[in-house]
């Protein structure tokens, strides 16, 4: 009888211990089931859907040269694979393990009917594993990183089988187009095509490409104009490649890489938050942040749709929103200021903006967008405080971004370097760019006195 190879965030043939199981048990039927009912409000974004859907058309390809094929099922998960199960007579499923809270109750509901082993694989050590000396799980980054590194480095990839042996009879499936993946604003993804190549071997190419450059990370990673970091964080988030993969690469072509592989290594930290914290996605991790007053109201309204549009009169956070909706990624030194000044100058809810991100980001990641938006809040279980407040227009300068701005925001790109950060200070706004939507220590000061309204 066949064995299901059930595929989530892990579209990949290569270092896939799930499939290589597979394979070990005789005939395999991979499938992937478009499930919008098990997440509940988490269902997949706009942005993550449209790379799903190329991603799975290059897993499909991919599966076809080792002469299987990529089965797609649509309901809830735990339902469709019992279902498919009895259809074919497999037994046995095999998964990788993922931690997104809907997806363990989902493996614990298949659990009840079919034989379902959970593999790892997805991160650089499993998350829970990572254990202070007494076994508790840790809360705070850096002492996380030290223990991690212990167990490091993650055991050597594992190359794609050479076939995959394939079940008497294919079940049916259904095809992508019926499931409208793609975004129905036409002009949405073009910036994304441009950008991106979804699947395995975009992720290769991707690393290929960032290697001989990985030497320049340590400095140039915080340079938003400079294209220094690595953006393989979409293709780690659907796990077209691994993180092992990654590591023993960077490590090969760069020698001391700590920085860089302390970076992959707060993606393994936030799906350990979450395994501690499964509504860290809606609860702050700091109950006495809760009583905070946001704004609400439509000022409040109006201003999130200046900042989600990039109209904020801010250059480097415009410049940021408007890469976001553009390309679906943004550079991580600006996330954290766009996502400071929601928070902070304009004093709104930082789940709103992680929606936003959400639903925006090619890499939207239920781990790492909501510990990194609860971290920058200063509302999560980590010492960052909330009146730690980022000044953006600092910001901008120490970390050069004249050039990020002119490619994101033209109408400013007349204007020169001392001007560019700040063109209302400098008196050399264009009408068409919108004055600062409020000051900088306004905003400040109104977030300290928020802040200090909830002691
Ligand atoms: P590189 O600098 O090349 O880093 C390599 C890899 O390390 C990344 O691909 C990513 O997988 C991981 N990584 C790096 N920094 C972080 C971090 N701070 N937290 C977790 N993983 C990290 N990252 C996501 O993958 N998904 C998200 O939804 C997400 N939301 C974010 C929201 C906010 C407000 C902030 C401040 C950061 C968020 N990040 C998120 C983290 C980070 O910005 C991105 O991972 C990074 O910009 C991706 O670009 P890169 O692949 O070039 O990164």
């Amino acid at each position: 009888e066949p064995t299901l190879l059930w595929l989530r965030r892990d579209l990949r043939v290569a270092d896939q211990a799930a499939l290589i199981a597979a394979v070990h048990d005789g005939p395999v039927i991979p499938v992937y089931i478009l499930d919008d009912e098990t997440p509940k409000h988490r269902r997949m974004g706009g942005a993550s859907r449209w790379w799903l859907h190329h991603s799975l058309m290059s897993l499909d390809k991919d599966l076809r040269k080792l002469g299987s094929r990529l089965i797609l099922r649509r309901g809830r998960a735990d339902t469709v694979l019992t279902d498919l199960a009895a259809e074919t007579g497999a037994k046995r499923v095999h998964c990788l393990h993922h931690y997104e809270p809907w997806w363990r109750n989902a493996e614990h509901a298949v659990a009840k009917t079919l034989d379902l082993v959970c593999h790892d694989g997805n991160y650089l050590a499993p998350p829970g594993t990572v254990t202070t000396g007494s076994g508790a799980p840790y809360k705070i980054y850096t002492p996380f990183w030290r223990a991690l590194s212990a167990h490091m480095p993650p055991p050597h990839p594992v190359a794609a089988p050479d076939a995959i042996p394939a079940p008497a009879k294919w079940p049916a499936s259904d095809t992508l187009a019926d499931w409208n993946l793609l975004p129905t604003k036409p002009d949405w993804a073009t910036g994304f095509v441009k950008e991106w190549t979804p699947g395995e071997g975009g992720a290769k190419e991707r690393l290929e490409d960032f290697l001989p450059h990985a030497s320049g990370y340590d400095i140039g990673r915080n340079l938003p104009s400079d294209e220094l970091t690595s953006r393989l964080s979409p293709h780690l988030h659907f796990g077209e490649i691994s993180p092992a993969t990654v590591w023993h690469h960077v490590i090969e072509a760069k020698g001391d890489a700590t920085i860089y592989l302390k970076e992959i290594a707060w993606r393994d930290y936030a799906q350990n938050v979450i395994l501690q914290y499964p509504d860290y996605g809606r609860e702050s991790g700091r109950p006495t942040l809760d009583a905070l007053e946001w704004r609400t109201g439509p000022d409040a309204a109006s201003d999130l749709k200046a900042w989600q549009q990039g109209r904020t009169g801010y250059p480097i956070v415009d410049a940021g929103m408007r890469q976001l909706w553009t390309t679906g990624w943004m550079h991580n030194r600006v996330r954290m200021i766009t996502a400071s000044f929601l928070i902070k100058h304009l004093l709104i809810d930082w789940r709103k903006g992680e929606e936003w991100f959400w639903d925006c980001l090619v890499d939207a990641d239920y781990a790492s967008n909501s510990v990194n938006w609860q971290w920058t809040s200063g509302t999560g279980i980590d010492p960052n405080m909330f009146v730690r407040i980022m000044a953006p227009l600092t910001q901008s300068v120490k970390f050069d971004a004249a050039g990020y701005i002119r490619e994101w925001v033209p109408e400013l790109s007349g204007l020169d370097d001392a001007a560019i950060h700040d063109p209302d200070e400098s008196g050399r706004r264009p009408e068409s760019y919108p004055a600062k939507i409020i000051g900088h220590r306004e905003g400040r000061e109104r977030a300290l006195a928020a802040a200090r309204r909830t002691k």
